[in-house]
């Protein structure tokens, strides 16, 4: 880890920052992972030497200052596991072959490997369809622009985010409560409480070292409201979390060793595109996907869930095999931006609060208008953000939805079991009405507004 952690593009991919920084994959993302590739965890657990967790007995997992997995009626498995050694597993067995239909003798596509291939000549490469899925640095809103002269209208939310991230050596405490949780995730409580700190074991390891707990940890340490914490050297990140993180949190970090360098992260924004406002003004047979259309507040860990339900529509489409190629894209602009709705709302209710908040939007004809809350002095030379209805009732739900979910353990079990259900479950129609239901955790709330 020390070695390869010197920079972002020492495994062949560049803009992607954020692969030092701690992911946790949504159980729909998981399952969508796993209907493709229906191997990946038996093999994981079984030839890449990776384990799993119990979430029940190995995990302290607070949310908005609620302990959400204290009564779970049934355990959740977690599984951890570290960015190389997914690299290594992604590369080695997903991508390396044609794929053909060898009775028609027709190759339809490459799974191929990445390849460092700087330096060489501009190649056109022609394909029926175009999909965009290279991340928040997208030039596609440029080309759009120039191309087709389209602005394509966005909100983005500053809510002044940073992360530490480092991989650690934990050592025991002493305090056996804490010794046999691998897992601690805690989210902070915005405004209150604006500093999180995620910890998750990627490998155990042989040392021979006293007291050491023989597992590397992902640790990641987190902020809104432009918080940040230092990442100058451990000893004043140490000193800054003793203000900032409970006691417990820092009597594990004062006893862990640093394996790596601390890596920041400072640009996330919650950054939406409504791509399906230029209904068919957008061009035929070209989509965005992923990171690209909308990126989100790390936190709450849906990108890559967010992405991966994108590219299952995006095969759905396809399967329907009734559309023309020709409609792909509108069709898909259309459904995506259902997916779209459901993560900002759940992604963006809490950043609402933050102090600082700052809002700019751009319109179909590129005017930019932006919004601030201030910083407390009371002045902005911007106009005041002024919270959505529907925020403000999302925010009142979170906050009963956690307090209730730390006391029931079927409520907190469904929060756990059906991640996606959150998402999957506020159904909104185009003009942004609720329809139907809010619900969280299938089985245990429904509540009908
Ligand atoms: C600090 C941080 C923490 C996060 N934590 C979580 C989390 O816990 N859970 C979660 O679900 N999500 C998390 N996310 C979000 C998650 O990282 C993204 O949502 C996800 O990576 C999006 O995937 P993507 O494929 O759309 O884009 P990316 O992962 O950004 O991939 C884009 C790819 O395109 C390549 N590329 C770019 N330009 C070109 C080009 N011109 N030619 C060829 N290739 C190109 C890049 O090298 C890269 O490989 C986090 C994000 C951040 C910033």
């Amino acid at each position: 880890y020390r070695c390869r952690l010197e920079s972002p593009t020492s495994i062949g991919r560049s803009g992607v920052s954020q692969i030092y920084h701690l992911h946790v994959v949504e159980g729909e993302g998981f399952n969508i992972l796993h209907e493709l590739f229906p191997h990946l965890k038996d093999k994981l657990l079984n030839e890449y030497n990776i384990s799993s967790y119990s979430l029940k007995n190995e995990a302290e997992f607070v949310t908005n200052g609620n302990l959400l997995n204290q009564n779970l009626t049934e355990d959740i498995e977690w599984i951890g596991i570290g960015r190389f050694t997914l690299e290594i597993f992604l590369r080695k067995e997903l991508l390396i072959q044609l794929i053909v239909d060898q009775s028609a003798n027709i190759v339809q596509g490459v799974k191929y490997r990445l390849k460092q291939n700087t330096g060489s000549p501009l190649l056109d490469i022609y394909g029926n369809f175009i999909v965009d899925c290279t991340g928040r640095n997208t030039p596609s809103t440029k080309w759009l622009k120039e191309s087709f002269n389209l602005t394509i209208p966005t909100v983005q939310i500053h809510f002044g985010s940073g992360y530490v991230t480092f991989i650690g050596e934990r050592f025991k405490t002493g305090d056996p409560s804490l010794d046999s949780k691998p897992i601690i995730c805690s989210n902070g409580n915005i405004p209150v409480n604006n500093i999180g700190c995620y910890i998750t074991p990627i490998r155990t390891i042989k040392t021979n070292g006293e007291n050491s707990l023989e597992t590397l940890s992902t640790i990641t340490v987190t902020c809104v409201n432009s918080e940040y914490p230092p990442n100058d050297s451990y000893e004043n990140l140490l000193e800054w979390t003793k203000e900032h993180l409970d006691s417990e949190l820092n009597s594990i970090l004062k006893l862990t060793k640093v394996w790596s360098p601390l890596i920041p992260y400072r640009r996330a924004i919650n950054d939406r595109k409504y791509v399906e406002l230029l209904g068919k003004s957008w061009p035929q047979n070209y989509i965005l996907l992923g990171d690209v259309v909308y990126a989100f507040n790390p936190q709450y860990g849906q990108g890559i869930t967010y992405a991966a339900r994108h590219a299952k529509e995006l095969s759905k489409i396809f399967n329907e095999n009734c559309h023309k190629l020709e409609d792909f894209s509108y069709i898909f602009n259309q459904r995506a931006s259902a997916i779209s709705k459901e993560c900002w709302l759940i992604s963006t209710a809490n950043d609402w609060k933050t102090p600082t908040l700052k809002l700019i939007k751009t319109d179909k004809n590129g005017k930019i208008q932006t919004y601030e809350r201030g910083n407390g002095s009371g002045t902005t030379k911007h106009p005041k953000v002024r919270m959505p209805l529907m925020i403000k009732f999302l925010q009142w739900y979170n906050y009963w939805f956690f307090r209730c979910a730390s006391k029931s353990g079927q409520l907190s079990t469904d929060f756990f079991a059906c991640c996606q259900s959150i998402l999957q479950s506020i159904y909104i129609d185009e003009t942004n009405h609720v329809l139907t239901s809010l619900l969280y955790g299938t089985k245990s709330l429904l509540l009908f507004i």
